[in-house]
C-alpha cells in the first residue's frame, strides 16, 4: 500500500494535537505543493507542452523524484522547484536563507537526479539532450549572488521564458515517450514517509467536518430523512456519504493496512449511521480482496 505523508496528516488533523515535527512536515509539504501548483501553471500557459509532474523513479540505488519532466523534440528538461520566501544569497559554492542557514545545493540533487533518470532510460539519452533545470516558484523570493555557473534556474519573473523552450511537444513521437517513461512511475512516498506512523489508539475515531476538522458526534436520530447533516460547529452543510466515505479513508490512511467493515463501523461509531450505509460505501469505494468471512478493503 502506498501513502503520502500529506494525505497521512491531513487524516490525522484534528483527530490528535499534531506534534512539532508532524506540524513542521505539514506546512513544508504544503507549501512545496503551493509551488508546484504555481510552476505546473506556469508550464500550462506554454502551447503545446509535454510534461509529468512528479515522476517517481525507483530501484535499488536508482531512485529519484523529479518535479516535471518536460518533452520537446531536442531536449528534455528535468525540472527541480524550489518554493523559498524572502531573500537567500549564493556565496562560495552555498545557498543561504536570510537568517544565514545554509541550505544544502539544489544543484546537487539534480545532478543525481539526471544521473538516475539517465540510468532508467538510456536510449533516451542518446536521442536527447537531458537537461536539469531549477526554478523558484515564490513571488517574494529573491536571489544576491550568481548561480549561473552552477547551472540553469529560472526566478518566478523569468517562467515567460517557458514558452521559448518548452514547446511542440505534443507529437506522436514524443506523446508516445511520454507513456513510456510514465510506465516506469512508481510512488516512493510510503517509502519516504517523513514522520512516524501513530498506533490507531492515540487518534480519535469518528466522522470529521472538512471545514472545520471537528468530529461530529450526531448525524440526527432519523438518517432516511436527508441526505445532508449541518456541522454543529461551524455550521457547513455536508453530504452524509461524502463524509462517511473521508472517515473510511482517514482510517485506512492512519492504520496503513487494508480496513474491515468491522473496524470501519467501530470507527464511525454511534452517530446514527446504519451499518447498511457503511457497508455500502465500502463496497462503492473501495477495493476488496480476502474471503466472505474475512474481507479487507483498501484504496
Ligand atoms: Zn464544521
Amino acid at each position: 500500500m502506498t501513502t503520502n505523508t500529506l494525505e497521512y496528516l491531513q487524516a490525522l488533523e484534528g483527530r490528535c494535537q499534531l506534534s512539532d515535527t508532524e506540524q513542521a512536515q505539514f506546512n513544508q509539504i504544503t507549501k512545496g505543493q503551493e509551488g508546484e501548483t504555481l510552476l505546473a501553471t506556469a508550464l500550462d500557459n506554454v502551447p503545446d507542452i509535454n510534461y509529468i509532474a512528479d515522476l517517481q523513479l525507483g530501484e535499488k540505488y536508482h531512485e529519484t523524484q523529479i518535479d516535471f519532466v518536460v518533452l520537446t523534440p531536442q531536449s528534455i528538461f528535468l525540472i527541480e522547484n524550489k518554493h523559498y520566501q524572502s531573500s537567500y544569497q549564493f556565496t562560495d559554492g552555498h545557498l543561504y536563507s536570510r537568517n544565514h542557514k545554509r541550505v544544502d545545493n539544489p544543484f546537487l540533487q539534480m545532478h543525481d537526479a539526471r544521473e538516475c533518470f539517465m540510468h532508467h532510460f538510456p536510449e533516451l539519452s542518446h536521442q536527447f539532450k537531458i537537461m536539469s533545470i531549477l526554478t523558484f516558484s515564490h513571488p517574494q523570493f529573491s536571489l544576491r549572488g550568481d548561480l549561473s555557473a552552477q547551472g540553469t534556474y529560472f526566478l518566478p519573473n523569468e517562467f515567460h521564458q517557458f514558452k521559448h523552450l518548452f514547446s511542440y511537444g505534443k507529437t506522436p513521437k514524443l506523446l508516445f515517450i511520454k507513456k513510456q517513461i510514465l510506465s516506469k512511475n512508481t510512488n516512493l512516498e510510503e517509502k519516504y514517509m517523513t514522520v512516524k506512523r501513530r498506533p490507531l489508539h492515540e487518534v480519535a475515531s469518528g466522522i470529521k467536518c472538512p471545514h472545520c476538522k471537528k468530529i461530529i458526534l450526531e448525524c440526527g436520530t432519523d438518517i432516511s430523512s436527508s441526505n445532508y447533516i449541518v456541522c454543529s460547529y461551524c455550521h457547513s452543510s455536508l453530504k452524509k456519504s461524502a463524509l462517511i466515505y473521508a472517515a473510511l479513508k482517514d482510517l485506512y490512511l492512519i492504520k496503513g493496512e487494508p480496513i474491515t467493515s468491522r473496524e470501519a463501523r467501530h470507527w464511525i461509531g454511534d452517530v446514527g449511521i446504519s451499518r447498511h450505509s457503511i457497508y455500502t460505501i465500502l463496497k462503492k469505494n473501495f477495493k476488496s480482496k480476502g474471503d466472505k468471512f474475512y474481507i479487507h478493503y483498501f484504496l
